[in-house]
Formats: structure tokens, C-alpha cells, sequence
């Protein structure tokens, strides 16, 4: 361990200060009742400015973020994000804005928005209000219930999912008091038409899907999927939260989508992870433009800093680059899935969108006396190499999931070397499975129970010594 490794409260030493300030000379105020006065000092760490500088960074490099290094998170969209839109969100003119206040520059944006997101969509009106993805696929579900009962159509309670979902799909339409009927997909990854037909009766309100869905495959059967839902009366809604492969090539509109919503902080660049803060704007056909009077999901506008990153980044995109990031994006999952298809299982061939899901290892090395290394042991062995792992073990459709997405943002050089590190720990998984299960080796911790972590989490110093 080195020396700065130490928590900031074990360098602590009494009466040290990183600060200097003017004697004071007035005398305590009066007006404070004895009871509210502090009888001893808060045990806060004592310790110099140059102690906290190096407490902080060095706490900033145990994690691994995308300005550190490649994260190819399936189903997340860890890309770079342009810092030029930090910028645009930190003028003061916008952030400085009180909700109630007169402001034309921050209309004009949202207007503009509104207009951008409806050319990249095929939607045709747009509410800023939802303030996450999960948060859009409620708004977008409460939309969807508020149509039917406004026709008088009250018996519409179910909402088809398919199994391969995102699970805030599912989640949504339950808090929305809708019941989920799954429907399930064909060897090829997409959703079977044969079973889905008996599922359309006049109880279901619609449809979610994402397309490509959570494998990174294309429905190409959207068109029909589309039509059998709306001859049974039903809506169709877009999971848009990573439009990365789509954008400028094909619309969710022109798909016969009527709700959808999209991650601003996914697919336009605002940094995200660990809870927030996001966006996720609630667009719908013109057919449904009234179901958005009087919606209300969230106070004033949502997170404005995030719609302005967003801004920002299609205003220096433009239309004709816009549609290149569905082009990169695309060309690179495909090209990572072909260089490591012989020695990682692919269990669905054919062209990948943004993203794609492996089945592990091939050869995992398993033996009499030693098990084979799985999908956590190449995730863990990744960190070693300084690589963020992929989303492992979603979508539930495979046991060995491995899910990699490597955005439009990343050099051929990050991926050749992407690639060629998970070709070493492919070989070293046949021929040492045991060196992966004991892996990382050289992370600051290493395999924490995230289980416990999340239910149980320590947020303060403890004095365990
Ligand atoms: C990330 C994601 C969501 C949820 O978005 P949040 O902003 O995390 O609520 C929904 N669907 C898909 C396909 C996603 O990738």
C-alpha cells in the first residue's frame, strides 16, 4: 500500500489546518442557546491542503471512468463525451436560471430540441420533463394508458414485453399498474411473430420494444409487428435509450413506433453512471400530441443541463455527422465481434448494431480438478489489462453473457488492443483457468460482494483499526 493509499482520516494530526484565516475578533454570539452550541469539536480529519489535493485525486484513480480509459458497457453507451459541452452547460446565463424566471435563450433551446429530436426520431412532439430513461418509459406508459381511457377503452391493462428487455421495461410498466405478458424470441434473437398473435387481444394497451433490441439485433420484421399490434388496437413503444446505431439512418417513427423515449445521456454525450443526473425526453406521433396537455412528471423542464450538453453536441454533430455515429458505432461492434469470434462463442451470427452479446469462452480451459473460467473471470481479468469489463451476464437469454458495445468514439488502436487483450485472456483461460479465477491481480480491490455493497453500503469513514 503506498503511503497516500491511507483514508484521509488516518493522516490526520491534531491542530494541522489547510487553511489560514483573520483572528477573529468578535465575541461569540449571544443569541446561540447554550443547548444548540457544539460541547466538543466534529471529528472532521485535520490535515494540510496538499494532504487533501492527493487524498482526492488519488481516490479519483481507484476507479476506472471513461476519461481513464475504453468501457465498452453493453446496453449503457459509455462513450466520450465532447468536454466542450460541459462548458455549454456551465454558462451562466443557463445555470444560473431560476425555473420562473423570463428566459428566451432557454425556450429557443428546448424549442430547437424539440425540433431536433423530431427529425432524428420520425416523432413528432417532444416533453423534457422525464428525468431518466426509466422515468421516459413510465411517462411514456402513463401517455399510452391515457390514450386508451380517453377513447373509453378501459379494458386495456396489458403491455407485451419482449424476453429479451432492458429490465426497466418490465419495472415500468408494473409501477404504472400495467400487467407484463412476455413474449418470447426465436433461435435468430428476434421476437416470434407465431406467438405474439395469440397475445393480441383487446386487453393489451401496446407494445415496448427496442429495436435493435438488447442483443444489438435488428427486428426485421418491425413493420409487421407494427401492424398486428395496431389492427388489435394497440400502441407501440420505443425503447430509444441507446440510439447511437440508428441516428441518421433509420427513424423510430417511420418504424410505425407511436410512443418513445431517449437517453440524452447516453446517446448525447452527457457523462453518466452512478445514478445521474439524466434525461429522458418523451416524444410521441402526431396522434397522440394531446395526451401530453397537462402531463406532469417532474418539476418545470427536467435536468436543463443535460438537454443543453445534448444541444451542444448535435449543434457541433451536425446532420451529416449525426448519421456517422450510427455508422462508426455500428462498424465497430461488428469489427471487435468478428475478431474474437473464434475464440469466444457467438451463439446468434449475422451483422450487430451497436452492440453485440458473446456466450463466453470457447476453450475455458476447464479440467478434472480445476473449473473452467467464466465470463466474471474474463471481466475481472480485463481490469488488469486496463480495460473496463462489458456487461456481463445480460441480457438473462445466455449463461455466459458477455454484452460489448464500443461506441462510435474509440480509435482502431483502442480496439485492436481491446481485441487483442481478450485474445490473451483467451488463451490464458485455456491454458491457466485458475490465473483468471484469482484475477485482477492488480486492482485496488477485487471482488467485492456487490450484492451487500449495494444493499448495505458503508457511506462514511469507519474506524476499523
Ligand atoms: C439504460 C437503459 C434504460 C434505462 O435508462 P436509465 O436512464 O438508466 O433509467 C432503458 N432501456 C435501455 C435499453 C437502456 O439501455
Amino acid at each position: 500500500m503506498k503511503y497516500y493509499d491511507k483514508l484521509i482520516f488516518e493522516l490526520s494530526k491534531e491542530g494541522r489546518k489547510g487553511y489560514s484565516l483573520p483572528v477573529n475578533k468578535f465575541p461569540a454570539s449571544p443569541e446561540l442557546p447554550l443547548q444548540l452550541q457544539r460541547a466538543s469539536a466534529l471529528p472532521l480529519p485535520e490535515v494540510s491542503e496538499p494532504d487533501v489535493v492527493r487524498h482526492y485525486n488519488n481516490l479519483s484513480q481507484m476507479n476506472f471512468g471513461v476519461d481513464t480509459g475504453f468501457y465498452p458497457l453493453g446496453s449503457c453507451t459509455m462513450k466520450y463525451n465532447p468536454k466542450i459541452n460541459e462548458e455549454a452547460a456551465a454558462l451562466p446565463g443557463f445555470n444560473a436560471l431560476h425555473p420562473l424566471q423570463e428566459a428566451p435563450a432557454a425556450e429557443k433551446v428546448l424549442e430547437d430540441m424539440n425540433q431536433f429530436l423530431a427529425a432524428i426520431t420520425g416523432m413528432h412532439k417532444f416533453t423534457f420533463m422525464p428525468c431518466a430513461g426509466a422515468h421516459g418509459e413510465l411517462t411514456g406508459l402513463m401517455i399510452m394508458r391515457s390514450y386508451h381511457m380517453g377513447r373509453g377503452d378501459f379494458g386495456r391493462t396489458k403491455v407485451i414485453v419482449p424476453d429479451s428487455a432492458h429490465g426497466t421495461n418490465p419495472a415500468s410498466a408494473a409501477v404504472c399498474g400495467l400487467e407484463v405478458v412476455q413474449v418470447k424470441s426465436l433461435e435468430n434473437g428476434r421476437i416470434d411473430i407465431e406467438a405474439l398473435k395469440p397475445l393480441l387481444d383487446s386487453s393489451v394497451a401496446g407494445i415496448m420494444m427496442t429495436n435493435p433490441n438488447t442483443l444489438g439485433l435488428f427486428e426485421t420484421e418491425i413493420k409487421t409487428i407494427a401492424r398486428l399490434v395496431h389492427e388489435a388496437g394497440g400502441l407501440l413503444y420505443y425503447d430509444g435509450a441507446n440510439m447511437n446505431p440508428l441516428m441518421g439512418v433509420v427513424r423510430p417513427g417511420d418504424m410505425g413506433f407511436d410512443i418513445m423515449h431517449l437517453n440524452l445521456h447516453k446517446t448525447f454525450s452527457t457523462p453518466h453512471g452512478g445514478g445521474g443526473p439524466g434525461s429522458g425526453p418523451v416524444g410521441v406521433a402526431k396522434h397522440l400530441v394531446g395526451c401530453l396537455d397537462g402531463l406532469k412528471v417532474s418539476g418545470f423542464h427536467g435536468n436543463f443541463g443535460v438537454i443543453l450538453r445534448a444541444y451542444a453536441y448535435i449543434l457541433t454533430l451536425g446532420r451529416e455527422n449525426l448519421r456517422k455515429v450510427g455508422e462508426y458505432s455500428v462498424l465497430s461492434a461488428n469489427f471487435i465481434k468478428e475478431s474474437l469470434k473464434d475464440v469466444y462463442k457467438l451463439p446468434i451470427e449475422g451483422v450487430c448494431k451497436h452492440e453485440f452479446v458473446f456466450d463466453g469462452l470457447i476453450d475455458d480451459g476447464a479440467r478434472e480438478d480445476v473449473p473452467g473460467a467464466t465470463t466474471l473471470d474474463v471481466a475481472k481479468r480485463l481490469l488488469d489489462y486496463g480495460f473496463h469489463a462489458p456487461t456481463i451476464y445480460f441480457p438473462l437469454l445466455f449463461h455466459q453473457a458477455l454484452m460489448i458495445e464500443p461506441t462510435e468514439t474509440e480509435s482502431k488502436e483502442t480496439l485492436d488492443a481491446f481485441i487483442a487483450v481478450m485474445r490473451k485472456i483467451a488463451a490464458e483461460a485455456a491454458a491457466d483457468p485458475a490465473l483468471l479465477h484469482a484475477a485482477p491481480h492488480n486492482a485496488v480491490i477485487s471482488r467485492p460482494d456487490e450484492t451487500a455493497a449495494a444493499r448495505n453500503p458503508i457511506l462514511k469513514y469507519q474506524d476499523t483499526l
